[in-house]
This record gives structure tokens, C-alpha cells and sequence, in this order.
């Protein structure tokens, strides 16, 4: 047992096995609604793919349903879990060129019940420039959404609680595709110096797509992510952005964490990956604080 608190290790540890405890066997509380959450920084880097990733696995294991959409042509998303994403696939891509259904491209992630996945090939390279002629062309992934939770539901298939859509680190019409498709904007920051650098870019274009073609959108959650707890610079960068966003950024931050970066390489989440880490305790409190700020406010 951990009762020695006379280290700094031994705290810590004692602090992690409280916060364990905590989350032990908790199933979060269900969103009246489909919550639609894109999870977009047009910086490269910052934790955009491995915050999907993991917060995706985090709620389906507390017993969401969760679909995952990986618009990031590179399909780390789909990596990381395990869907298979070679040219060959069905993918998003022909979701968004041919209007496929989503029904047919889905796959179920192996290691995570509950958790399904639409992969990106590399085929998405292409699509930014081939939507540009297409009729609807921004509203493409927002219809295909629809019919597929029409299609679960006349299928009998359990409701969709979570849709986390993984953009690619730029702003264009795959980018605004998850923007009108979403009802949320979750923006990761990495905790580093220049972090707020690049966010009022975000943010106008946030506005325009509020403005012109979904006025529901609304930037629900800041994730500060990589986070350093020794070191000063990182204390004070978290500071400055629970300044400027008071509402939005979660209490939870996800720290460095290796066991994090090593999850990938081997098809996993951090939480299938390695469940005692500090990485994946700080995603499954994130993930039951989006849970449970969405319920207290009505979502
Ligand atoms: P993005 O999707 O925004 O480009 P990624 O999620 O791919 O960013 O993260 C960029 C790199 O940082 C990856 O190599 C990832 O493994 C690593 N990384 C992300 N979050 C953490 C973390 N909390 N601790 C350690 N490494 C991390
Ligand atoms: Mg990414």
C-alpha cells in the first residue's frame, strides 16, 4: 500500500490510486442527443489524433456507443485502432466522392465493444480538391451522419452517444465538412510556449462556419494536452488559457505521458495498451468530465 506520503514519488502515487478509485466502474451518464464532437487545431502535433484516439476508447469502455471518423488522410486514427486502412479499403473517401454509405464503410475496433471506426485511406489527399466540384460539397459527411443513425435505428443498432471526427491539421473542406457535420468543437492545445499562437485563426473560422453554415456550432471543450507538471512554463501556459477560456478548457489535463506515444506502434490505445498508466487515467477523466459537463447542461 501506498500510505508512506513521506516522498514526492509515494504522493503521487497515492494521489493517482485516489483518482483510480474514483473512476472505478463508473459508467458516465448518456447525452440526451447524439453528441457530435470535431475534434480540430489546424496545427500539426498537438494531440488532436491521440485525444480522439483515447477519448474515444475511454468512453466506449464506461459504456458509450462511440463512432470515430478519421478525415486525416494520413488515418493515424484508424491506425491507432487497429482498422485496416490500405488503398483497398471502403473508406470516408467514398463516403464524401460517391456518397457511399457510412453503413458500408464502418469496421468495429477489435480490442474496444462499442466502439466503431470509419477509416480514412490516402485516398482523402485527393478528396479537398475533388469536393470543390461537387454538389453540397460542405455538407457531405453532415447528410451521410444522418443517414447512418437513420439506418442503425431502423436496423435495431443501439443509439450512437459520441462521434468524435479527427481532422486533418489544416482548414480546409474536409476540415469545414466536420465543422458542419458537428454540433461541438473540441480544440486540443499542446502546453507549450506559443500555444494560444494560430487559436484566433481557428476561432474566425470557427465564426464563418457559424455564420454561413451551421449556426449550432459552439466550441464546447479545451483539452490541454502533453502537459508538464514540472516545469514552470507549463504551469503558466495552462494559466494563460484557462484565462482566455474559462468555460471551455476541461479541469483534467493530459500530461506527457510515454506510454502514450508507444500505444500507437502497436495498433492500441493507451487504455487497451496499458490501463494503469498515467495516460490513460487522465483520458478517462476527461472523458467523464465531457460526460458529465454535457449532461449538467442540458446535452
Ligand atoms: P495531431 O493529430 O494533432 O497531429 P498527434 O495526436 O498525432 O497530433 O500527436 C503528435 C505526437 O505527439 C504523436 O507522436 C503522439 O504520440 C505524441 N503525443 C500526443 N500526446 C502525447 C502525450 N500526452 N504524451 C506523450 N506523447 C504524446
Ligand atoms: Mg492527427
Amino acid at each position: 500500500m501506498v500510505d508512506d506520503v513521506s516522498t514526492p514519488l509515494a504522493r503521487e502515487l497515492a494521489e493517482e490510486n485516489r483518482r483510480r478509485e474514483k473512476l472505478k466502474g463508473r459508467r458516465l451518464p448518456k447525452p440526451r442527443e447524439t453528441r457530435i464532437v470535431t475534434v480540430s487545431n489546424q496545427k500539426g502535433g498537438v494531440g488532436k489524433t491521440t485525444t480522439t484516439v483515447n477519448l474515444s476508447a475511454a468512453m466506449a469502455r464506461a459504456g458509450m456507443q462511440v463512432l470515430v471518423v478519421d478525415i486525416d488522410p494520413q488515418g493515424n486514427a484508424s491506425t491507432a485502432l487497429a482498422i485496416p486502412h490500405n488503398s483497398e479499403v471502403d473508406s470516408v473517401y467514398d463516403v464524401l466522392i460517391d456518397e457511399m454509405p457510412l453503413a458500408e464503410v464502418v469496421q468495429s475496433c477489435p480490442d474496444i465493444d462499442g466502439l466503431t471506426v470509419a477509416p480514412a485511406t490516402i485516398d482523402l489527399a485527393g478528396a479537398e480538391i475533388e469536393l470543390v466540384s461537387l454538389v453540397a460539397r460542405e455538407q457531405r459527411l453532415s447528410r451521410a451522419l444522418a443517414e447512418y443513425f437513420e439506418y442503425r435505428q431502423n436496423q435495431g443498432l443501439p443509439r450512437i452517444d459520441f462521434v468524435f471526427i479527427d481532422c486533418p491539421p489544416s482548414l480546409g473542406l474536409l476540415t469545414v465538412n466536420a465543422f458542419v457535420a458537428a454540433s461541438e468543437v473540441l480544440i486540443p492545445i499542446q502546453t507549450e510556449y506559443y500555444a494560444l499562437e494560430g487559436l484566433s485563426q481557428l476561432l474566425n473560422n470557427i465564426g464563418m462556419i457559424q455564420k454561413h453554415l451551421n449556426s449550432a456550432l459552439e466550441v464546447s471543450t479545451i483539452i490541454l494536452t502533453m502537459y508538464d507538471g514540472r516545469t514552470n512554463l507549463a504551469m503558466q501556459v495552462a494559466e494563460e488559457v484557462r484565462e482566455h477560456f474559462p468555460e471551455e478548457v476541461l479541469k483534467t489535463v493530459i500530461p506527457r505521458n510515454v506510454r502514450i506515444s508507444e500505444a500507437p506502434s502497436f495498433q492500441q490505445s493507451v487504455l487497451t495498451y496499458d490501463p494503469q498508466s498515467a495516460g490513460a487515467l487522465s483520458y478517462r477523466e476527461a472523458a467523464a468530465e465531457i460526460a458529465d459537463r454535457g449532461h449538467a447542461s442540458g446535452r
